[in-house]
């Protein structure tokens, strides 16, 4: 096999991410129970806010706070309390203090795939925030290159692709997000290998598209050793 080069997803790939978030949220929707919001209501706004919230302040933990923050303004109004305002910034600091949990498997297989192919890590968000989980990860020395964008779409693919002098034939998306790893890397000409993580992010949602490059499924981050 040629040597390939793989573009390789962070959270919810190499490490859990969204399942600390998806804790914060139930209990912050069980907190707003009081107040008589469904829990359904409750996530719907929380949604709403957080896709907003993501175009003008990007990804990450800061936003994610701006964004409870809001949703817990509007449903309260003037009930609004001390210590829930203390709550939601006590739960957004240990968020960004929580280690990378790195999935199991992982660590071998970069091994493993590093002596035979390039690996590029490439996440989104914000480069603050990422930046220092990736180091505490102890994976970092595994990839010749990190790339962290605000977005993944496929003009930031394309920019990653240029930039590394990648031939898209030989080259691979690898993780588990169908709106921004598999499509817009599919949409940028690449091969994909879609891993789904049972705890993917509701925005992180969509409808596989088409494209001109093969897509491979897996179960686990382990099984690319079965294939290349
Ligand atoms: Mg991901």
């Amino acid at each position: 096999m040629k040597r390939q080069t793989f573009l390789i997803d962070a959270d919810d790939t190499l490490w859990e991410n969204n399942v600390f978030f998806e804790k914060a949220i139930a209990e912050f929707v069980s907190r707003m129970e009081p107040l008589g919001y469904s829990a359904a209501y409750v996530r719907r706004i929380l949604n709403e806010v957080e896709k907003r919230n993501i175009r003008q302040h990007g990804y990450g933990v800061a936003s994610f706070r701006r964004s409870v923050e809001e949703t817990y303004r509007r449903l309260a109004g003037e009930l609004a309390r001390s210590d829930e305002w203390a709550w939601i910034r006590d739960r957004a600091r240990e968020l960004e203090m929580t280690p990378p949990h790195v999935l199991e498997g992982v660590p071998e297989t970069l091994a493993f795939l590093a002596r035979r192919h390039r690996l590029i890590l490439f996440t989104k968000g914000e480069p603050a925030e990422q930046a220092p989980k990736i180091e505490r990860s102890g994976l970092v020395n595994y990839f010749e290159a990190v790339e962290i964008a605000p977005e993944k779409d496929r003009v930031s693919y394309e920019h990653v692709v240029r930039r590394h002098k990648i031939v898209k034939q030989n080259a691979w998306m690898v993780g588990n997000s169908p709106r921004s790893d598999v499509n817009p890397a599919l949409e940028a000409g690449l091969n994909v290998v879609f891993i789904p993580h049972p705890m993917t992010w509701e925005l992180e949602h969509a409808e596989l598209a088409c494209g001109t490059g093969r897509m491979l499924l897996l179960t686990s981050f382990r099984d690319l050793r079965k294939h290349f």
